[in-house]
């Protein structure tokens, strides 16, 4: 049995509840997993004075990927803080950000969707180079050749491994130096892919025809903003916030976490949702070379979803204590 080793990061706020949570569902499978726990974001910030100590930095380093709940960013300004995924993204080049979005039986969701959204993680507007000038403000959005080129290669290799097609979201009608270099240098790539149907889709239409009808699309490829933008607008197809999952993947390390933040309104009462995060978890084996154990922990989240044993923003009665006693029960049965 290869031997795995998890860095655990529980972050802020329901962090707390969900990554314990997630970690029990990990033990249940019956793997050789090996877990080193350590510490990011505002909490941390605020108990050592950065949100990312060196240790923590050391322990993603030597793990095989890290599993992380969620961080807060304060609202109002705070000398000295940065937000910790953010930096741990660029620190570790993380350069695709994938956000699987799946139909799951749950009320509300839409039927048929099963699409892999990909988002370049590490450049467009999201550079945060911005100035001011007066009563005029600027914002810079850089598009590189090569990470243009990295982000295609990486969706064109998760379409072939799926159904075979990709859409590449853009605006280069509008923005034909910055989205046309990145929508011409993913459309390079797919001509080196002839197993991918690659077709273009201008953002905007995109958006209309992922609410009229998500279930045509298969992997989506796009800029950092508009992919953050899209996949809220996917993960709220596919049951909300409390469901969705997310990786960071880089050439060496990999960051998995949830798609919602650290939920200060319900964070200590143990009654957040930890599916997200488990979701995350089974990216995470996926990732690992462990599909199979992936697959089981899919199943069981799907047969409590069906039930309705579940937790209360998803109208269950369940809180997160007996959420995962239940999803053990069934992973350890599998
Ligand atoms: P942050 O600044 O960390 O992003 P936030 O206030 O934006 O915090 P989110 O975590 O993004 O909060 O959540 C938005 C809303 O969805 C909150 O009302 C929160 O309680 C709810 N929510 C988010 N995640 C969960 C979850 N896992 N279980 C239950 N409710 C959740
Ligand atoms: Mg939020």
């Amino acid at each position: 049995m290869t031997n795995y080793k998890i860095c655990l990061i529980e972050g802020d706020g329901i962090g707390h509840e969900v990554v314990p949570a997630a970690r029990e569902v990990l033990e249940a499978l019956g793997l050789d997993l090996e877990f080193t726990e350590a510490h990011a974001g505002y909490e941390t910030f605020l108990d050592v004075g950065t949100s990312v100590p060196g240790a923590t930095i050391e322990a993603i380093e030597a793990a095989d990927a890290t599993l992380f709940g969620a961080a807060t960013s304060p609202s109002e300004k705070v000398p000295g803080f940065f937000g910790a995924i953010r930096y741990l993204r660029r620190k570790f080049d993380l350069f695709a950000n994938v956000r699987p979005a799946k139909s799951r039986p749950v009320p509300g969701g839409v039927d048929g969707v099963d699409l892999v959204l990909v988002r370049e993680n590490t450049e467009g507007l999201y550079v945060e180079v911005e100035r001011r000038y007066g009563d005029t403000a600027i914002a810079d959005a850089v598009i590189t050749k090569r990470a243009s080129s990295r982000i295609g290669k990486y969706a064109l290799d998760i379409a072939r491994k799926r159904r075979g097609e990709l859409a590449v979201v853009h605006k280069a009608n509008v923005l034909p130096v910055t989205q046309g270099l990145f929508l011409s240098t993913v459309m390079e790539e797919a001509a080196q892919v002839p197993q991918v149907r690659a077709y273009d889709v201008i953002v905007d239409a995109m958006a209309m025809h992922l609410v009229r009808s998500p279930q045509r699309f298969d992997v989506i490829v796009a800029t950092n903003l508009f992919g953050d933008i899209l996949s809220d607008l996917t993960a709220g197809l596919t049951g909300g916030l409390g469901l969705a999952p997310s990786g960071n993947i880089g050439e060496k390390h990999a960051i998995f976490e949830s798609v919602h933040g650290s939920a200060p309104d319900i964070a200590g009462q143990g009654i957040a949702n930890p599916t997200a995060t488990i979701l995350s978890a089974a990216m995470m084996l996926d990732h690992l070379g462990e599909p199979e154990a992936a697959a089981r922990i899919q199943r069981a989240v799907d047969e409590l979803l069906r039930e309705g044993s579940v937790t209360r923003d998803l109208g269950g009665a369940l809180d997160t204590r007996g959420y995962t006693d239940a999803l053990v029960r069934r992973v350890s049965r599998s």
